[in-house]
């Protein structure tokens, strides 16, 4: 069993509004019971302090966190030069 993080009521109270509205469960409970807020699998196993503590926020398990917080990929700098010299700024 794992604690929810120590927020304000009126946080609380947001993050249980948009995690009910979005994943349609108790983030409260969810946590509570080890249970992941997005793919309702098991959440009692982190690779980290972080992401366990993130858990007790967000209520995500590691695999999605894992997919939320995935590296973007790299950019393309190729990209920013070729629109400076659509707009002629070069
Ligand atoms: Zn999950």
């Amino acid at each position: 069993m794992t604690q929810p993080s120590k927020k304000s009521n009126s946080m609380n109270e947001f993050l249980e509004d948009i995690i009910f509205n979005v994943f349609d469960v108790s983030r409260k409970a969810s946590i509570v019971g080890d249970v992941c807020v997005m793919c309702k699998g098991d959440a009692s196993a982190f690779t980290d302090e972080l992401s366990e503590k993130e858990f007790t926020i967000s209520g995500m398990c590691q695999t999605c966190q894992d997919e939320i917080f995935e590296d973007p990929p790299v950019e393309n700098p190729d990209y920013f030069s070729d629109i400076s010299k659509t707009f002629g700024l070069l």
